[in-house]
């Protein structure tokens, strides 16, 4: 069976292997055995229940929430030669009556509808005269309330078991936590499913996080290592997207703000020339995002931070779909944290919320704020979030494993400093206390509670205030220090910070690099490798040829080819069709539509520039 699927995906899609829980998810699907897919954005989940479809016959149904996501997915399929359709309102009553034929004729693999669709009783009847047994849910997560992204018409399906008895039921999602998965078993009346769950690491993307200090400065060092790329910069209010849009274009940058506040057409042209690749820079409030396939989007810029890590995992998530390099950037201040704050406490004042809605609100706003402030590999610190070990030594791809900050060397000691200062106060007093002690400050406070007198008094003078609330939070992170969950919470000691302070436990500290270093951005080692080898020049002509011929056929160009693909041919240059079909992401119906414009670009480009071909 496995064989049957390796040659077809071979054949429709042209991948030479598979990924990660891939095979496993296909077999459930085979197999009728409910199952549940969890795999980080990119991970390959829709291929999980394509490739069985093709494999099995008859026509599988898949629920998508959004008509943006089944159109890209449909083009997808037909672009690869798989009968696909969907099924929406904007579709004329012949037009449906003719795929409705075509679903009866069994000429239809896979059949994409919403959940609405799913619960109206001329189409139950319909799917039972067929004699559909496969249903795939698409972002499984939007029936979960715990999701980022509830959707009220997702919980129609908690009947879909009951509806449809004998039918497998298959969910998709990259929701990490614990809670939202069992949730989505639950709703979905999941019968003994199988639950896959896959690393969440994203290697190829590259953490950074920066002190948000010049940000006119900082937003454009990162557009211009990203020239003529696709990227996503968001911003925390709409005032902010237009400034910030207006600045981007005054520096010669093609860019579009979009927020909630604007008209939903206005939104959609945006949302279009994004995908089309007509603009490659979106400055955006969260709202932007959800729906948007584009796979080549290779820096996310957040201008401040968001509101939970799962926010950011699910925004830094969209870059880097396509398995290349991408670099997400955090520019972070202590004001972020304290910004939202505010805004959730107005939030739990003025809507009627549950009374665990603002201390959980908070608390994962001071998880994304420890994140940023952190002094472990970023890598790292987001996997074990979601509960999963990281087990690699060094990620090479996050701000602090490829030297953006300098490591404190007598980190332990500038510890011991902090917490037996904590101690002298008798675990008593906030942050901003214990750092006016440390440094010496001469304050009103300090006096009336004579900490001058301390013999931790000024032992940290020589830094500034916001590198030692830094390294506060490090400590924090690193859990050898305790922030209380009180109002006006305070510094606490736990056992780990007696070992360090008798020196038998280390810690890690680390402070920004100075600004003339900084500047020069390493590479990771992602970015290094997926370029090895290629003519630039070359994947820039392949990227105008397809720009073009998706402006033709009125598709978005990463349905002809993925950048991937794109990078491969102006690596390996193929001369012939038989080469040419080696190619990743290059199956029988590509090589038939395309196969010849392509290999007549690389050819010409390479005897004009003496350029050596097939390479590999
Ligand atoms: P997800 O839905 O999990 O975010 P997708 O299904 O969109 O991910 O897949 C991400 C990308 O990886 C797509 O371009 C897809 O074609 C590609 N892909 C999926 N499976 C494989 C595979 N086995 N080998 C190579 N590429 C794959
Ligand atoms: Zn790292």
């Amino acid at each position: 069976m496995l064989d049957d699927l390796q040659k077809l995906i071979q054949k429709h899609w042209g991948f030479a292997s598979l990924r990660p829980l891939q095979e496993e998810a296909m077999q459930a699907v085979l197999d009728g055995r409910d199952s549940l897919l969890v795999l980080p954005t990119g991970g390959g989940k829709s291929l999980c229940f394509q490739a069985p479809a093709v494999l099995r016959g008859g026509t599988t149904v898949v629920i998508s929430p959004l008509i943006a996501l089944m159109k890209d997915q449909v083009d997808g399929l037909q672009a690869c030669g798989i009968p696909a359709v969907q099924l929406d309102s904007s579709l004329s009553p012949e037009e449906r009556y003719s795929y409705e034929c075509d679903v009866r004729d069994g000429a239809i693999r896979l059949l994409y509808i919403s959940p609405e669709r799913l619960m109206m009783p001329e189409f139950q009847t319909f799917i039972k005269q067929v004699g559909i047994k496969t249903f795939a849910i698409d972002e499984a997560h939007c029936i979960s309330h715990w999701g980022h992204d509830f959707r009220p018409e997702y919980r129609m399906m908690s009947r879909i078991k009951d509806v449809f008895p004998g039918v497998s039921v298959h969910g998709y999602t990259a929701t990490a936590t614990e809670q939202v998965r069992k949730d989505i078993c639950k709703q979905l009346a999941l019968r003994d499913p199988l639950v896959l769950v896959g690393n969440f690491d994203r290697p190829n993307l590259t953490y950074r996080v920066l002190r948000r200090q010049d940000v006119d400065r900082q937003v454009r060092a990162v557009l211009d290592r990203h020239k003529g790329e696709a990227g996503i910069i968001y911003c925390l209010r709409r005032l902010d997207v237009d400034e910030t849009a207006e600045t981007v274009k005054s520096w010669g940058y093609k860019a579009l703000a979009y927020h909630a506040g604007m008209h939903s057409d206005q939104r959609r042209r945006v949302q279009d020339a994004f995908i089309n690749e007509e603009c490659d820079i979106i400055v955006a409030t969260i709202a932007f995002g959800m729906g948007i396939d584009r796979s080549n989007i290779r820096f996310i810029l957040h201008t401040s931070m968001p509101k939970s890590i799962e926010h950011y995992q699910q925004e830094t998530g969209r870059a880097g779909r396509d398995g290349l390099e991408a670099e997400c950037v955090l520019l972070h201040s202590g004001q972020d944290f304290l910004t939202w704050e505010a805004i959730l406490k107005k939030s739990a004042r003025e809507n009627d919320v549950s009374p665990d809605f603002l201390p959980n609100a908070i608390a994962h706003a001071e998880d994304m704020d420890a994140y940023a402030r952190g002094a472990v590999c970023r890598h790292k610190a987001l996997v074990n979030y979601f509960g999963q070990k990281y087990i690699e030594p060094s990620c090479m791809a996050c701000d602090l494993c490829l030297g953006d900050v300098e490591k404190v060397g007598d980190a332990l000691i500038v510890a011991q400093k902090i917490l037996s200062c904590v101690a002298r106060v008798k675990e008593r007093f906030g942050v901003n206390h214990v750092i006016s002690i440390v440094r010496g400050e001469d304050n009103e406070r300090v006096r009336q509670y004579q900490h001058d007198q301390l013999s931790t008094f000024g032992l940290l003078k020589e830094h500034a205030r916001t590198v030692i609330r830094d390294w506060i939070f490090q400590l924090i992170g690193q859990g050898v220090l305790v922030k209380s969950e009180d109002e006006y919470p305070v510094l606490k000691l736990n056992l780990a910070s007696w070992e360090v302070m008798k020196g038998k436990q280390s810690v890690q500290l680390v402070q920004p690099v100075r600004k003339e270093r900084s500047e020069k951005v390493k590479q990771s080692k992602a970015d290094v490798k997926s370029w090895e080898g290629v003519e630039k020049d070359l994947f820039e002509a392949l990227r105008s040829w397809r720009f073009e011929l998706a402006k033709q056929i009125q598709k978005p160009p990463y349905v002809i080819f993925s950048d991937e693909t794109l990078r491969q041919l102006a690596r390996v240059r193929p001369s012939d069709p038989e080469k040419l079909r080696a190619v990743y992401g290059i199956g029988d119906r590509k090589l038939t539509s395309y196969g010849h414009l392509v290999l007549a670009i690389i050819k010409s480009y390479c005897e004009e520039r003496g350029v050596e071909m097939d390479t590999a």
